[in-house]
């Protein structure tokens, strides 16, 4: 058994502290992994301040981990000792559904375990990546490439995987005129995959204020949603839009700037439902969707064709006394693009 040092938190209101977790011995198939850097996505806030309904505390989030292997269980065949792990949101599922077999673990039929706020077979709180160690079975610890430094490769492993997932899925390439909606985490990845996917990519932010760095990552319109124009502008333009957004807004404004059969994607979770005017879908058989995540291969996958297209988040390190202002500015759109703790600072 490892004692993992880690922050947690007590309550939807409460500050975060230092803590010690107790990391299981490995079992046969267990990779243990020392944290290098951990990423904060908006996910962990919304959990973490109750946004999505009752959670245990205290609680550890995490679900951005990149580190190294320091040890591995009997029966462990993909990794050895020094290797370079990443852990995205879950650490396990039944491996037996349908949906698992598929290798769309995320959606598995009996329900994932999410890395963190959820309970495993062994009957324990998970704890997330907040924390100086973790262990995984090895079917869900990912491989990072050698070209992709530790603390940008922790955000592939839920912002990166989240957007290629859907941009994969609905086909963004050549051809195909995408719209991100949101440059935050999630939405700064998707410009960079979706331009490395060969799309034109606009932007479409709630200010003109982070234009030159939407240009920068591959962006070929920059639009400020607060400008009603825009709307008017950009009317029936999109083949797909990836919406990131982590709050509710008012998503029939968006559904016009879809072609027809276009398609547009929440990804952004947040607490209150969205409410829509089926009109605005019947007008032009326009589809919305969700996705969530992506599965262990295509994850893998996504790193790899970051390593090819040298696509890296833009992050900022911070130590582990810095995430409580971190969620603040998270909240108030003040990031860029992502905070990445480093846990050598635990
Ligand atoms: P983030 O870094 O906070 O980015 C969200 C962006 O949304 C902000 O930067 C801002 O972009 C925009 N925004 C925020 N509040 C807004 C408002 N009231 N009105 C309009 N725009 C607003 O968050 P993130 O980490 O990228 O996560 C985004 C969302 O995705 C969260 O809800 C998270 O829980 C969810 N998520 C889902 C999955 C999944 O599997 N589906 C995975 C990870 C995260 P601008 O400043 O450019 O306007
Ligand atoms: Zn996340």
């Amino acid at each position: 058994m490892v004692i993992a040092k880690a922050r947690a938190v007590d309550g939807p209101d409460k500050s975060f502290r230092e803590a010690e977790i107790r990391r299981r011995n490995l079992d046969k198939g267990d990779v243990l992994i020392e944290i290098k850097y951990a990423g904060i996505c908006h996910s962990d806030i919304h959990t973490a301040r109750g946004d999505w309904g009752e959670v245990h505390y205290p609680l550890v989030p995490g679900h951005e981990i990149a580190g190294i292997v320091t040890d591995v269980g009997p029966e462990v065949t993909k990794y050895k000792i020094g290797d370079r792990a990443g852990v995205g949101c879950m650490v396990d599922s039944c491996g037996e559904c349908e949906n698992c077999l598929k290798g769309e673990e995320q959606y598995c039929l009996k329900g994932k375990i999410d890395t963190y706020a959820a309970v495993d077979k062994y009957g324990e709180h998970t704890q997330g990546g907040y924390s100086t160690h973790i262990v995984v079975p090895e079917d869900f610890v990912l491989r990072i490439p050698e070209s992709i430094s530790l603390e940008v490769a922790a955000p592939l492993l839920c912002a990166g995987i989240t957007t290629y997932s859907p941009l994969n899925h609905w086909k963004a390439g050549s051809g195909k005129k995408v719209a991100v909606v949101g440059m935050g985490g999630l939405g700064h990845m998707a410009v960079k995959i979706a331009h490395a996917m060969g799309a034109e990519v606009t932007v479409l932010s709630q200010t003109l204020n982070k234009k030159d760095d939407g240009l920068q990552f591959g962006a070929a319109d920059y639009y400020a949603t607060s400008n009603p124009e825009t709307f008017e502008k950009l009317a029936g333009s999109f083949d797909l839009i990836i919406n990131t957004v982590s709050a509710k807004i008012d998503i029939d404004a968006y559904f016009g700037l879809l072609t027809l059969d276009g398609t547009l994607v929440n990804v952004g979770a947040p607490g209150e439902p969205l409410s829509l005017n089926v009109q605005s879908l019947i007008g032009h058989r326009r589809s919305f969707a969700g996705s969530m995540i992506g599965g262990i291969r295509e994850t893998q996958e996504m790193l790899d064709f970051c390593a090819k297209h040298n696509i890296a988040p833009q992050v900022e390190v911070i130590s582990a006394d810095q995430i409580d202002e971190a969620y603040e500015r998270v909240l108030a759109s003040d990031v860029r693009y992502r905070f990445v703790i480093d846990t050598s600072t635990m």
